[in-house]
């Protein structure tokens, strides 16, 4: 006889994963991203990473069988999963909903955020994301989605690496520069690769991510990435090279940089401060 999730006891199982999708008749999916933590105690460490409480809003991203999903609601927290497959929403009627989750079929990338999430609230973003499109989603959600405050989120390690890089470190590059317009981040934590269903082939780690107050330069941010995308372009060369057809002598002199740096020298107050000269025309 096939076992139901009991209620009394919320964390899944690695047990209690196998047999929900062996009953729903389901694989994971390698092209979703489909990776579920089939571990409690991982899960119970995350929640308390993210610092939440019967006050926070949650939305979490990929909610998958509802691993995580349980172990948010059973803070008492309002939590609003958004989930692509919807081969898994069977299963998270079953696992989720009961504990008051709001399940909403959606792709992450194209969802309209003001619809899901009232903006009147502040949101915490906690979750596994699909490793595949990870950037794009945390990139995405910090220049269109001001309500999500604090992010904690699940990302292969040399994404995260990515994200939480500062100027002068080997990771520093274009995701960098744009997440650091809006938000600092830093690597919470490593996550084995043994605490998944199935495990994956890379490693993993959580990245903590918290809005600013306000955008740290002011400058318009589509020119200014245009600019560091182009200079990362070319990464090893100076910058004097890689962008003689965008930035003149004189405007690096008027930002105060020395053309003869490489991109990854550069925090965004500099690529702010180079933006801004060449805007001037100077
Ligand atoms: N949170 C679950 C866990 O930790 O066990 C599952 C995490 S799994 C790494 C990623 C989840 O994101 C899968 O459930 C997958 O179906 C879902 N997913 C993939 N692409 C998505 C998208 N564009 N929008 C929303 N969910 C997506």
């Amino acid at each position: 006889m096939p076992r139901k999730v009991r209620s009394d006891r919320m964390t899944l199982t690695r047990r209690d994963i196998t047999e929900l999708l062996a009953r729903h008749g389901l694989e994971p999916s390698r092209a979703l991203g489909q990776n579920f933590l089939a571990d409690p105690n991982t899960v119970r460490r995350i929640v308390r990473l993210a610092c939440i409480d019967a006050s926070s809003n949650v939305v979490e991203i990929g909610p998958g069988v509802g691993s995580l999903t349980t172990e948010l609601a059973a803070t008492g927290a309002n939590v609003v999963a958004v989930e692509l497959d919807r081969h898994l929403l069977p299963v998270l009627a079953e696992t989720v909903e009961p504990l008051g989750v709001r399940v909403v079929h959606g792709d992450a990338l194209e969802i309209d955020w003001g619809e899901v999430l009232s903006a009147d609230k502040q949101w915490h973003l906690v979750a596994n994301l699909p490793y595949n499109v990870a950037t794009t989603i945390v990139l995405d959600l910090l220049d269109d989605v001001p309500q999500i405050e604090t992010m904690l989120v699940m990302v292969q390690r040399e994404v995260g690496e990515r994200l939480a890089a500062s100027a002068g470190d080997g990771a520093y590059g274009i995701p960098s520069v744009k997440l650091s317009l809006w938000a600092t981040a830093s690597i919470a934590a490593r996550i084995p690769a043994t605490v998944f269903i199935p495990q994956p082939r890379v490693e993993s780690v959580m990245v903590r991510i918290e809005r600013r107050s306000a955008p740290v330069v002011s400058v318009d941010h589509d020119s200014l990435m245009d600019i560091v995308r182009t200079a990362f372009g070319q990464r090893r060369k100076m910058l004097r090279r890689s962008l003689s057809s965008k930035v003149t002598t004189e405007q690096f002199e008027a930002a105060g940089i020395d053309p003869s740096e490489r991109p990854e020298r550069l925090d965004v107050v500099q690529w702010g401060a180079l933006t801004a000269a060449v805007l001037a025309g100077a």
